[in-house]
């Protein structure tokens, strides 16, 4: 891509620690002569195969032996990658060792001794971005990826590497740009009087834009739920069954039950994968009046939780008739999903359900009755956002925003077309949003966010 040659970096690319395999990779113009002389090879390396090898000792000084009678510390398989048929797009070599960390150190240190430089968090991924491989949103997804920790995650972060998101852009960009040729052009020919595009072609033509650019955001409420899951606090008055329920979704005893109420004094959490999406479930303390100072603890925190939660789970006691606290409640999360278990339901089956603005579902902690349903509530819940057969998602801030800049330049660039602002002025509001388009795939992006964006990665990668 540039005139510049990189310098050749180095780095462990297998996780810390001990294992079957580590893997030291090397990327830059040096990355074979560098690795070269560290390796005793049968077969000279070849571009995209594997070859068997043994790794010399070369910090050991031992003036009686031959260069060919160098101890050998390790069996190694390495692969060459000859430039720009790479990960980075330039020369890599990948040297896969037994993973001792004592060893993997070693062969870092004499690649670094051979001219190497460690190379920073990321660096791989931005030298591929930089060499125009991967686009930045498809960087992300390396990350993504890499952190998944369900499959779903790790399918919509393959799919972001695929290039999903920026073929979801590149025809909304696409559109732009005509829009800007055409309005320069009639800027050009205004003195003959040519009108290439009527207010009304043009208005329609941002209209469509916008409505694309809005779809597109719209993705992002699920496409963060994918990327960082959901918190779902559960509420209720106190033995309601709350702890109960809160086992059954976890499958395991986890918080105390107990008959007397008021006994889930702290917040208990965990996290859990339903149908893929990362849940953290929060149980909360009973909120009524506290009797002790531990009691009034947890209860603020319940409301913290609470107030912080994507999605609330109001459980009942079935066997009761509803108390002025769970009205109360259902009135406090108009703002969010909320769910409602009237549990108890083994004691209670012919109980009324309260409420017809929410979901209500009859459940038995003790007898597992209705649980599935909870599940499938609180799957549906959560990914009622999600977009039908739409792959491309928007799943960070950064790419939110982006978009958001530029759904609002191109509703400026509407709203002047009413005004009857000069051409040139609405043009300003074109290139505006071309840009924030462009900023989401890293066409053009400051080194400042490139470096906020790849530090995030760990070293190796
Ligand atoms: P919490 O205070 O809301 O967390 O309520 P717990 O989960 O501690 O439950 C309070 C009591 O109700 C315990 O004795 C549970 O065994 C009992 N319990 C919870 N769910 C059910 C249920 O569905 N059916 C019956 N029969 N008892 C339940």
């Amino acid at each position: 891509m540039s005139e510049f040659v990189n310098d050749t970096i180095v780095a462990i690319s297998t996780p810390p620690g001990r294992g079957g395999i580590g893997v030291v990779r090397l990327s830059g113009a040096l990355a074979r002569a560098i690795a070269e002389p560290l390796l005793r090879l049968r077969h000279p390396l070849a571009a995209g195969q594997a070859r068997f090898a043994e790794i010399l000792d070369i910090e050991k000084k031992d003036k009686t032996r031959s260069e060919e009678a160098r101890e050998v510390l390790d069996e190694a398989v390495v692969t060459y990658f000859a430039g720009p048929h790479s990960y980075t797009s330039e020369d890599v070599v990948e040297i896969a060792a037994h993973g001792s960390p004592v060893l993997l150190d070693y062969l870092v240190r004499a690649c670094i001794a051979g001219g190497a430089r460690l190379a920073e968090p990321g660096e791989f991924t931005q030298r591929a971005f930089l060499a125009g491989r991967l686009d930045l949103t498809q960087a992300e997804a390396v990350h993504d990826l890499i952190e998944s920790t369900t499959l779903h995650q790790a399918r919509v972060a393959a799919q972001q590497l695929g290039g999903a998101l920026s073929r979801r852009v590149a025809p909304v960009k696409e559109q732009l740009v005509h829009l800007i040729a055409t309005l320069e052009a009639g800027i050009d020919f205004a003195e003959d009087d040519i009108d290439l595009l009527p207010n009304e072609a043009m208005a329609a033509q941002m209209e469509e834009i916008a409505a694309s650019l809005e779809a597109l955001e719209k993705t992002f409420g699920y496409g963060r739920i994918v990327r960082d899951g959901f918190t779902l606090a559960i509420v209720g008055r106190p033995n309601a069954g709350k702890s109960s329920l809160f086992n059954r979704l976890i499958e395991r005893d986890r918080a105390i039950v107990t008959a007397m109420p008021g006994t889930t004094r702290d917040l208990v959490t965990e996290r859990v994968s339903l149908d893929g999406i990362p849940l953290e479930l929060v149980d909360t303390a009973g909120l009524r009046e506290a009797t002790d100072e531990a009691e009034t603890i947890g209860i603020g925190k319940s409301r913290e939780a609470m107030a912080e939660a994507d999605m609330v789970l109001l459980v009942l006691d079935g066997t009761e008739a509803l108390h002025a606290e769970d009205v109360a409640a259902m009135a406090a999360h108009e703002t969010r999903p909320l769910l409602i278990a009237c549990n108890k339901c083994d004691l209670a089956p012919e109980v009324s359900l309260p409420n017809e603005r929410h979901r209500v579902i009859k459940t038995s902690a003790l007898t597992g009755e209705g649980i599935a349903e909870l599940r499938s509530a609180i799957v549906a819940l959560m990914t009622s956002g999600a977009p039908g057969g739409e792959t491309a998602l928007l799943t960070n801030i950064r790419q939110q925003q982006a978009v958001s800049a530029s759904l609002a330049a191109v509703k400026q660039a509407r709203a002047a077309v009413d005004n009857a602002v000069p051409h040139e002025m609405i043009l300003l509001d074109l290139y505006e949003a071309l840009e924030a388009l462009d900023g989401l795939t890293g066409a053009t992006t400051t080194d400042d966010i490139l470096h906020l964006i790849f530090s995030t990665f760990c070293i190796g990668k």
